[in-house]
């Protein structure tokens, strides 16, 4: 069945009403062994792992429903290891899926977490599947627009993240012992006790009133700060490009485990993806579609050039993650994709649409189309207009469109491109405007291998966790997109945590 973001949200409130809620007020004084902040892909497993192994765990929620990021994620998962890679003799370990992370993130990720993340990730999948988790028939697959894994180990539903919040709801709604969920409750901030000791949270509940609830143990799970693009800036150094995720993620995981002593690190690792076309030319701007640049899927016809009308990469290299470093070395992050009008009407399709909605690839009509209706697509009859309506150099694409044809003739190009199959000469010319970026929070809370947040010199602050997106890429991934190294992390995390944390109650 396809998702449309409309249909999903209209299956919200049903699904909310499944879960075992309670009304702050109702709650206050009651003792917690555990609390959760956001009700998401890393908090709900917590919670239901903690509650299951007989802890008392209250699971607060800023919205009116539960699952954040799962509304809009791929819900694309890497985990090795599993019960199906078995079936399908995949040899796989964790240790290979480590091996893999810091082969592609260049040994920036963080070996103590991720190791962490890839030894529970496999039981992890493995209990989603017993819980009736939908795969899409086309997985396990290596590589999904990343830089491939050397064994097939990514897996997905047939409804993008709703296939995994699906999973969640049911855990959460059948279980026989429950966290107790209370949704349309902001936290706002850490109850600090003596020594610098996390004893509990306070927040704002449905009515506006303030509460607070006290508990040994406070999990952050409230997601990354893209609807924070001020935060985004200061800990990444770097303006937000990309509109994505969930509203209500804010960043006040950031702003709590600040306030107790904690920090943040990653942004040394910020790297933009390559291919999305924007919405809006005011950025943050949604993403209204994506360009097929892949070689191993179509084989480019089309020059990039970045502001000054320069090429900057070999249009035809087929590893996505050097045309991924080549283009945060751009101004702006930005590029487009040039080229003439025999090429719009003989070369294969070159756009695709970007999900939520159904992904696929548009047809010749609908590119032209796009041409009188969409920002970022500019068409005019000479070079020099072309530029000046794009924002481009005038002069460098002239010069780069010359040294280009000139390489077609001579079947040699500086850059090393081999695939060339026409010169850009023929008007109209068109160029599409294209901006890397970042779906989710790249720098993130500091936390060591048990996910205590910790101070700067590494002493954990006593009572305080972090999971989920707030740990940032930047140390899942390191300087790289590790194909489903949110997902799984976020939820096998969450369900170490929710189970380690509840021994210990
Ligand atoms: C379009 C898109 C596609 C993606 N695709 C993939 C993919 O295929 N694979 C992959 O690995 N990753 C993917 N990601 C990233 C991944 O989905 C997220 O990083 C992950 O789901 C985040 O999980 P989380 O638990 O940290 O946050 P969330 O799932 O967003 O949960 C956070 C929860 O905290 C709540 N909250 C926030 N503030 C408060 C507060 N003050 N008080 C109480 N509650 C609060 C929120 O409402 C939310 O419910 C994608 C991201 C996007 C945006």
């Amino acid at each position: 069945m396809h998702v449309t973001r409309r249909s999903l949200l209209k299956s919200v409130s049903a699904a909310a009403a499944l879960m075992a809620c309670g009304t702050s007020r109702a709650l206050a004084g009651q003792a917690w062994d555990m609390i959760v902040v956001g009700a998401g892909t890393a908090g709900i497993p917590a919670a239901l792992f903690g509650a299951q192994n007989g802890a008392r765990v209250l699971l607060l929620e800023k919205a009116a429903q539960v699952g954040g990021t799962l509304w809009f994620s791929g819900g694309q998962m890497s985990a090795a290891g599993t019960r199906r890679q078995a079936a399908l003799s995949i040899d796989d370990s964790p240790e290979r899926h480590l091996a893999d992370i810091l082969r592609i993130s260049r040994g920036t990720a963080d070996p103590a977490l991720v190791r962490r993340a890839v030894t529970q990730a496999g039981p992890t999948l493995d209990w989603l599947d017993s819980a009736g988790f939908e795969f899409g028939p086309e997985f396990p697959l290596d590589a999904t627009g990343h830089e491939p894994y050397s064994r097939r180990r990514i897996w997905g539903g047939t409804q993008r993240g709703y296939s995994v919040l699906k999973v969640l709801e049911r855990e959460l709604a059948t279980a026989r012992a429950k966290p107790v969920l209370v949704t349309r409750f902001d936290v706002t901030d850490l109850l600090i006790g003596s020594g610098g000791t996390v004893t509990g949270v306070r927040g704002v509940d449905e009515s506006g009133k303030i509460q607070q609830f006290h508990a040994p143990r406070v999990v952050l799970a409230s997601g990354g700060y893209m609807a924070n693009p001020q935060m985004f800036a200061e800990l990444n150094g770097r303006p937000q490009y990309r509109a994505a995720g969930w509203p209500a993620n804010t960043g006040i995981g950031v702003t709590l485990a600040l306030a107790a002593g904690g920090y943040t690190r990653g942004s040394q690792n910020y790297l933009c993806d390559f291919g999305s076309i924007p919405a809006e030319l005011d950025l943050p701007s949604p993403e209204y579609a994506r360009s097929i640049h892949h070689p191993q899927r179509r084989m480019p016809w089309e020059i990039y050039v970045n502001r000054l009308g320069q090429r900057f990469i070999r249009e035809d290299d087929e590893s996505i993650d050097t045309r991924e470093r080549a283009l945060s070395q751009q101004d702006d992050h930005r590029y487009w994709v040039v080229f003439d009008e025999p090429t719009l009407s003989a070369a294969p399709t070159l756009v695709r649409s970007a999900p939520p909605g159904e992904v696929r690839d548009w047809t010749r009509d609908e590119l032209r189309a796009a041409f009188d209706e969409a920002p970022a697509f500019v068409r005019a009859d000479s070079i020099e207009e072309l530029a000046t309506r794009a924002g481009i150099d005038p002069a460098g694409l002239l010069g780069t469109i010359r040294q280009f044809n000139d390489a077609v003739r001579n079947g040699s190009d500086s850059w090393g491109r081999r695939y060339m199959p026409r010169p850009v000469d023929t008007p109209p010319y068109y160029a599409i405007r294209h901006q890397g970026g970042t779906l989710i929070s790249v720098a993130g809370v500091a936390v060591d291998e048990s996910l205590r947040v910790v101070r700067p010199g590494g002493a954990p602050i006593p009572g305080l966790y972090a999971i989920g997106e707030l740990l940032g890429n930047g140390s899942l991934s390191g300087q790289a997109f590790c194909s489903g190294m949110m997902v799984t992390p976020a939820l096998s995390l969450g369900r170490w945590l929710g189970m380690t944390l509840s021994k210990r109650a």
